[in-house]
């Protein structure tokens, strides 16, 4: 569907647009104090605190509700930062539209379930209000569009998506893994939708919110949105990825922003060299998968005519064992081998079952 979606925020000098603030409002202390704290560094755009919170486990802090509002109601009168908040259902855009909150998210597990983002939607018609759409908790690129498009046809212009990461099973040194390509479709189907990326809910943890705050700006990301509490430690919700606004502050200093290009000829003709190598070696890597389901054929045929399975979940660990071990020598991290691997295993698969069903089939008109 053809969107005319309008920024959320018109970035000034290719200034990024900072979203900081709680993970929850607790306290009316808490609440003004961090927004205090995020005032005095002069380019924070938009205060955040979540009012009602979608916790995985009953008996968690499941947000402070209406009165929390009256706060941010505070924040934005006393320090002048716009405010924003989560919103899930009817009465919660009601409340944060009463209250005057400047700009309204939906969370990831809203985008997930199409039922809550037509009910927001619907309580958005006739209203004029940018709307912050994190993406479903699962890996669905197409959920997440169609959360923008219901919030588009309620007659929202001004949308911006958060990259906020994705559910997984399994070790992983992400609390949601980033899989970076998703926003990067998303990026090249909506040339012109801000994309933020939320670092707090990406990591989890203190540690690696620079580098992946880093990498949104080297994709080209218009903003990040973190999780800043005065103690972070004693936080009621998401404590171990919340820092304090001092260390916020460090951590936006730090970051570069990236030119799109450059007009230097020295860099245009060591770029344009650059990327034909790459270009050459995408073009080897096809040629070689192409070759490798050919011989994945072949195995198809034989296995049919000797009547073995196609899975042999042996082989196929010992694969993936001495790939990953192969993988590392040459700088390749566990994740990515793994993903590779699965993705030309399963390909191969669906080649061999191919040739086998038409096997079949020939032999079924013979
Ligand atoms: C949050 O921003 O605190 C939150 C609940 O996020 P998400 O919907 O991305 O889990
Ligand atoms: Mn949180």
């Amino acid at each position: 569907m053809q969107m005319h979606i309008r920024p959320i925020i018109e970035r000034k000098e290719n200034r990024p647009i900072l979203i900081a603030g709680p993970c929850s409002a607790e306290t009316e202390e808490q609440v003004l104090e961090t927004a205090h704290g995020l005032a005095a560094l002069g380019y924070v755009d938009l205060f955040r605190a979540g009012i009602w919170k979608p916790r995985t486990r009953p008996g968690e802090f499941e947000g402070i509700g209406t009165v929390g509002l009256s706060w941010l109601r505070r924040v934005k009168e006393e320090t002048g930062l716009r405010t924003t908040t989560e919103v899930a259902n009817t009465q919660h855009v009601f409340e944060a539209l009463k209250y005057g909150v400047d700009v309204l998210w939906l969370g990831a597990r809203t985008t997930v379930n199409p039922f809550s983002v037509q009910e927001v939607a619907d309580a958005l018609k006739g209203v004029d209000i940018p709307v912050i759409v994190k993406n479903p908790v699962n890996p669905d690129l197409k959920l997440w569009i169609g959360a923008i498009e219901r919030i588009y046809n309620a007659g929202i212009r001004r949308i911006a998506a958060v990259h906020r990461g994705f559910s997984h099973h399994g070790d992983s040194s992400y609390r949601n893994v980033p899989r970076w390509q998703i926003p990067i479709e998303l990026r090249r189907l909506y040339p012109d939708l801000q994309i933020i990326c939320d670092n707090s809910h990406i990591c989890g943890r203190r540690d690696t919110l620079f580098d992946v705050a880093q990498r949104a700006f080297d994709l080209s990301y218009d903003g990040v949105m973190t999780e800043v509490h005065p103690r972070p430690d004693e936080a009621w919700s998401d404590a171990a990825q919340q820092i304090t606004p001092v260390q916020y502050g460090d951590l936006v200093s730090r970051i570069k922003l990236r030119q799109i290009t450059s007009d230097d000829p020295e860099y245009v003709h060591n770029i344009e060299h650059l990327r034909h190598e790459i270009d050459e070696i995408d073009e080897e890597l096809l040629n070689l998968l192409g070759r490798r389901m050919l011989l994945a054929q072949g195995i198809g045929r034989y296995k049919k005519r000797n009547n073995i399975a196609i899975l042999q979940s042996d082989r196929w660990a010992e694969i993936l064992g001495r790939a990953i071990t192969k993988g590392k020598a040459k700088g390749l991290s566990e994740d990515f081998v793994t993903i590779l691997l699965r993705s030309i295993h399963e390909e191969s698969i669906n080649h061999q079952q191919k040739v086998m069903l038409e096997e079949e089939i020939k032999k079924g008109v013979s």
